[in-house]
């Protein structure tokens, strides 16, 4: 079984890259605001964990809304909504991944990403399954973390605090703003990942 993980460099998707060390992490600028500054901290975690990574470029800002892209938002019901965000990234990753005869393709959803978003589901995730198995290739997507919250993966994983420290959450700027909802869940992960410390 050889597995490829959507690395975002991220808290969660550093989180599941230390506790199920993929084959490989691919990385992707798709357009998003943060992109240079999530490039940089995937970079460094795969680094830092010994693990091969490659980094592709598929720009969908043409294609974007929300936060993410500095657009206004209009049909998501979150401001980091983004139009078949992870639809689009596991599309690119399965484009990817079959042309290397790669089995699975890992995401680093966690509990209550589906409350935000649609394609945080298990649903979804199956969908994506079937829609990839009706096509080439026999890959599958899991989320191998959707059934924790985001300090109890943290916990399970054994990810250092170093390896967390090259991390990026932020969704509007290369160096975090501290007040966008992905600087805020950041701080809120962190302080509750320590309580189970
Ligand atoms: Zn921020």
């Amino acid at each position: 079984m050889s597995r490829v993980l959507l690395l975002s460099g991220g808290l969660d998707s550093t989180s599941v890259a230390a506790w199920q060390r993929p084959e490989h992490c691919l990385v992707i600028d798709y357009g998003q605001r943060a992109a240079a500054a999530e490039r940089r901290a995937a970079a460094a975690v795969a680094t830092d964990l010994d693990l091969p990574y490659t980094h592709i470029t598929v720009n969908a800002s043409a294609v974007s809304g929300g936060l993410m892209a500095n657009q206004p938002h209009s049909v998501g019901e979150t401001p980091e909504w983004w139009p078949y965000r992870n639809q689009f990234l596991i599309t690119v990753a399965a484009g990817w991944a079959v042309l290397r005869a790669y089995d699975e393709i890992l995401v680093g959803t966690v509990a209550g990403d589906g409350d935000r978003h649609a394609d945080g589901t298990q649903t979804f995730y199956d969908a994506m399954t079937a829609v990839l198995q009706s096509q080439e290739g026999r890959l599958s997507v899991s989320a191998p973390a959707i059934h924790l919250a985001a300090p109890a993966l943290i916990h399970e994983s054994n990810v250092t605090d170093s390896t967390l420290g090259w991390t990026h959450s932020c969704h509007v700027d290369n160096l975090p703003c501290g007040r966008c909802p992905g600087c805020v869940k950041r701080a809120e992960v962190l302080a509750r990942a320590e309580r189970l410390q």
